[in-house]
């Protein structure tokens, strides 16, 4: 014991005399000085150890079995655990040196722990093979290697892998897992003139490296285990981000490299997100290095990297789509040094994926640099990155997805401010307007049957002003916002043979007919509403049926469920509304009052939508009876008196009527004409090649469509009974038409197929 410590401390001495700061000498004697270094690690280490675990191990072994398991059960750090071990075994063999080997069954190569891995950058992986180092050998046999001499020893050509005249016998256990995986490799020397390693010695590291190998199996299992919750919980945090509103893309990617990183427990993370406009995948460049502040989002780097181009190993992934996982950067011919010799960070080791999207495409490439510990990335950490990648993709994928959707937002709205602007009426309509805003009303404009004349056409704007102030009273209107409003509607209905302007005034005016009669049975709100919902009921109609768009895939159709137009026609009427303050001190509430209102009745002038309203109608009137307090029961009848005043064109003297009814038939035939330019074939009523049944088709629309509502209005306003008084007196006049030419009837099969609405 006493001889052997006076010769360590002589080597040492002796050695003392070479270690210089010189850089030249040091390079120079750097081969010889490494083993100088180790015996005096070795030397300052023992003293450590004999305060710590050979003491434990000599009086307190239970102490030192305490220290162990808490490693396994609290440290995810394996070597950390694997090198006390070695260090026991070296004091307990007495050993001068020892070195731990890590096995990558990936790339099958042991490497070297860093802990004995000085800055020089030596060899550190080692090819698992026969013919080659001991531990190379102990890790291919998976067996212990007892040798007295190294070099009389043949089997072993490059000895313990590095060059120590010293060494002599060797002591080589590998540690293997209970379902035979070698895991480490622990290799023990002693030098000249040390007595060879005793039987003794080898049942001790047997021993211990034997429990060791169970411990780590049980450990492994239950470290995937915790790593496969950690990616788990990680992945249900990640799907909440991309619930959670206004998440940028930053936002993401933080979170995407802070996980890479604390998982895989790597000193750097990055990020490169690829343009998939670029030719030469051009990327932004993330970067998260060990003092990245927590909560906050990552810097975007100012430069971005053309990957293509790149000889880093980003580019190489990016370019290839494969995995790059380096042991040892400085070895590997791959690792490109230049940027770290402009930086100066030092990179051991490097596992660099790419995020492939469904489409087989390399949306990003993620890299985590240098393992803590100095430990290389294993296999496993590597299957761990890949189930995050693909995850990594879906998020990007939403991510890119949300920012394309805040685009158009912004894109609509700028739409919509040039849109205001353009849809802003002239200023000679408004001046013209304001300097004559009251015009003389007609005789007979409180009754039903009376239609406005081309010499009145020019002044609708100010009869519809009229309209509105007497139903809604004076006191509640922006008289001059009323006037803007009116003109901007005007411009919004397009120049359609039936559905233009003159029908939206025809149908306010039936609406102004019926609240005349019934004010005091609606609300203030409902009162506005209906009235301002007739005006706007048919805004920017296109002049084709809710058909012809859903037959025809137009975006209307594509952008609602049912009822496209009326939709549309809503959506128009709130775009003016909400800009043009027309009622005067209206609260928030009563404002949206208003507008859920004005869509009840606006959608209600769908016919598909009449006939349901109509049987459930008819059923409350046959079964409880009609309540003008049930806010459902009014609901129906709103809708009802919405489809009156639509259909108010059958409720007219003859000549109006038909005047009607042939811009009807030309609408219809603009559509038919442009059915067969698409080469579908139209309904006959809307074919101007068939013959013209028009005494008929009315007829039939009239008995189908416009009495059985103008009867079940009747019904609940008996006061608006001219309504059907008047449709009867037009199919009276029809049938006679029909009689005349003596023709009996129409045909069924061209009955009404697609009203008027
Ligand atoms: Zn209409």
């Amino acid at each position: 014991m006493t001889s052997q410590h006076s010769k360590k401390k002589n080597t040492f001495n002796d050695q003392m005399a070479l270690d210089t700061k010189d850089k030249a000498t040091r390079r120079v004697i750097a081969p010889y000085v490494k083993i100088v270094r180790k015996s005096k690690g070795a030397l300052e280490k023992s003293k450590e150890e004999s305060q710590k675990f050979s003491f434990y191990l000599h009086n307190k072994p239970s102490v030192l079995m305490q220290d162990l398991s808490s490693f396994l059960s609290d440290s995810v750090d394996l070597a950390s655990v694997l090198q006390e071990t070695a260090d026991v075994l070296k004091v307990v063999t007495k050993a001068n040196g020892v070195t731990l080997y890590m096995v990558d069954s990936a790339s099958e190569e042991i490497y070297q722990v860093p802990k004995n891995v000085t800055d020089e950058r030596h060899k550190v992986n080692w090819k698992i093979q026969k013919g080659s180092t001991v531990a190379t050998y102990v890790a291919y046999k998976k067996e212990f290697v007892l040798v007295d001499d190294i070099l009389c020893d043949d089997r072993f050509p490059s000895g313990l892998g590095y060059q120590d005249d010293m060494v002599k016998s060797v002591l080589c256990v590998p540690i293997v897992t209970t379902d035979g995986d070698c895991y480490a490799i622990v290799e023990m020397y002693r030098c000249v003139p040390e007595a060879p390693f005793s039987k003794d010695d080898l049942k001790i590291s047997i021993v211990v490296s034997g429990w060791m190998g169970a411990a780590i199996h049980q450990n492994r299992l239950r470290l995937a285990l915790q790593k496969q919750q950690e990616l788990n919980d990680y992945l249900l945090d990640l799907i909440k981000c991309y619930f959670a509103d206004n998440v940028s893309m930053e936002t993401l990617i933080t979170e995407i490299v802070k996980f890479a990183k604390a998982t895989l427990g790597a000193e750097r993370g990055s990020f490169f997100i690829i343009d998939p406009e670029s030719s030469d995948m051009t990327a932004e460049v993330f970067d998260e290095g060990i003092d990245g502040s927590e909560g906050t989002t990552m810097r975007k780097k100012n430069i971005k990297v053309r990957l293509a181009k790149d000889r880093s190993i980003p580019g190489l992934v990016a370019r290839t789509g494969v995995t790059v996982n380096l042991r040892d950067a400085y070895n590997d011919p791959r690792f490109f040094t230049e940027v770290e010799k402009r930086t100066g960070f030092i990179t051991r080791s490097i596992l660099c994926m790419p995020i492939v999207s469904l489409e087989k495409i390399i949306l990003g490439v993620v890299q985590v640099v240098n393992k803590m510990n100095g430990v290389v990335f294993t296999s496993s950490d590597e299957n761990l990155f890949k189930t995050f990648s693909v995850y990594c993709a879906l998020a990007l994928h939403y991510a890119k997805l949300n920012d394309k959707m805040h685009r158009t937002d912004l894109l609509n709205e700028s739409n919509l401010n040039l849109l205001s602007l353009q849809l802003k009426p002239c200023v000679h309509d408004i001046s013209n307007f304001s300097k004559n805003p009251e015009v003389s009303i007609p005789s007979g404009f409180s009754d039903f049957r009376w239609y406005v004349s081309i010499d009145e056409e020019p002044i609708m704007p100010q009869m519809v002003y009229y309209m509105i102030r007497t139903v809604v009273g004076f006191q509640e209107v922006n008289v001059h916002a009323l006037k803007e409003f009116i003109l901007t509607v005007r411009k919004c209905y397009r120049p359609n043979p039936y559905h233009n302007w003159e029908h939206a005034f025809n149908v306010a005016h039936c609406m102004y007919n019926i609240l005349l009669r019934n004010k005091s049975l609606f609300t203030n709100v409902e009162i506005k509403a209906l009235i301002i919902a007739c005006v706007c009921h048919d805004l920017d109609h296109g002049g084709y049926t809710n058909n012809f768009l859903q037959k025809t895939e137009q975006t209307l159709s594509q952008l609602y469920d049912e009822s496209f137009l009326e939709n549309h026609h809503f959506q128009v009427a709130m775009l003016i509304y909400k800009v043009i303050q027309i009622f005067v001190q209206l609260s928030k509430t009563l404002w949206q009052q208003i507008s859920a209102e004005m869509k009840h009745c606006i959608l209600a002038t769908d016919l598909a939508n009449y006939f349901k309203v109509r049987i459930k109608l008819l059923q409350i009137s046959n079964d409880q009876g009609l309540d003008w307090g049930n806010r459902h029961h009014r609901q129906l009848c709103k809708a009802i008196m919405m489809t009156s005043c639509d259909l108010s064109g059958s409720c007219k003297p003859y000549m109006v009527a038909k005047t009607l009814t042939d811009n009807v038939i030309k609408e219809f035939y603009n559509q038919g004409d442009k059915e067969k330019a698409m080469g579908l074939t139209p309904l006959s009523l809307m074919d101007r090649e068939k013959s013209a049944q028009i005494p008929e088709d009315q007829v039939n629309f009239l008995n189908i469509i416009v009495l059985p509502c103008t009867d079940l209005l009747k019904s609940f306003l008996p006061n608006c009974a001219d309504l059907s008084a008047e449709a009867l007196l037009l199919r009276k006049t029809w049938q006679e038409i029909i009689d005349l030419k003596g023709r009996k009837s129409w045909r069924q099969d061209d009955s009404v197929v697609n009203p008027i609405e």
